[in-house]
């Protein structure tokens, strides 16, 4: 599909398309960028799905490095001609979902997820997808590099390194359920209109048991209660969502006077059964 040299820029003047801020659009204009982030997707035998491909740089270049059949799910109608005029030929190829990706049914059958994400939204899209019957088995975002550092942000293990700022409620919510990795990032230059941040393309791998689902709500609240104060010991923070924080840490076995920042996935997990534990004896 030898259109993929068409420059993205171009094609905007030529279907006179136009960003609009209320849905996150800023456009991807450096093929090369779409071409790696289709490079960190990998060879799969999975459909794709894409969220969100607007004008569709990415679109064309899934199309045309890869073989696979591929949905899109774009919100805005100004890019339905450009898009459908791509599927009238991509050979069979392409599914256009015009509607809210909120609200559309995602597949029952494992896939790949793609996309430039809208940014007021990357992370609500994230863990809709997460939270799917069937969750994808790997997905490649660009979301804002602030977001992708959070995501990726590693406990800290002896409490002494530094950077532990980012490591928090998203740190900790997926990577308990996903790898994530941090791929590569990206200047707002290649973007127009160009973001006033600098983007990060994110992968994330799923490792979604039976385990996960059932422990969710617990493992979030337990999240949610410790990270609401941060700076606090856990016998306080804990107390936003519990009445009796001591006993929840003791059931643990875990130390009071740590922080949020201190626990590492596996205390949170620990920190999820004990609040289980704790809800029955109540109940
Ligand atoms: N993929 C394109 C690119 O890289 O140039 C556009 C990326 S732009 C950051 C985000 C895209 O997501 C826009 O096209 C926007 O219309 C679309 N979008 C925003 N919210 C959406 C939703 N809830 N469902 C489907 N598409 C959505």
């Amino acid at each position: 599909m030898t259109d993929f040299l068409y420059p993205t820029k171009q094609r905007l003047i030529d279907w006179k398309l136009q960003p609009k801020r209320a849905l996150g659009q800023n456009f991807l204009l450096d093929n090369q960028i779409v071409s790696r982030m289709c490079h960190f997707l990998g060879a799969t035998p999975h459909p794709i799905l894409e969220v969100g491909p607007g004008p569709g740089a990415l679109t064309w270049a899934l199309l045309s490095f890869m073989d696979n059949p591929i949905t899109i799910v774009e919100k805005d109608t100004q890019f339905l001609p450009i898009l459908e005029d791509m599927k009238s030929r991509a050979a069979g190829r392409l599914s256009i979902i015009h509607g809210d990706f909120f609200h559309m049914a995602l597949p029952q059958h494992p896939f790949c997820a793609v996309g430039n994400l809208p940014y007021n939204v990357s992370t609500e899209i994230i863990f809709h997808f997460l939270k799917a019957a069937q969750p994808p088995e790997k997905m490649i975002f660009m979301v804002q590099k602030e977001v992708a550092d959070r995501m990726a942000a590693p406990h800290n293990r002896d409490g002494k390194s530094a950077g532990t700022k980012d490591y928090g409620r998203l740190s900790v919510m997926l990577q308990w359920c996903c790898d994530v990795k941090k791929v590569f990032d990206v200047p707002p230059s290649v973007f127009w209109p160009a973001p006033k941040v600098t983007s990060s393309v994110v992968m994330l791998t799923p490792k979604i048991t039976a385990h996960h689902r059932a422990l969710w709500p617990l493992m979030e609240r337990g999240v949610k209660g410790a990270f609401s104060q941060r700076r606090k010991m856990l016998r306080q923070s804990l107390k936003t969502i519990v009445p009796d924080a001591l006993a929840v840490l003791a059931l643990a076995g875990l130390d009071e006077t740590k922080r949020a920042e201190d626990l590492s996935i596996a205390d949170f997990e620990k920190l999820a059964h004990a609040l289980k534990e704790y809800t029955k004896k109540e109940a």
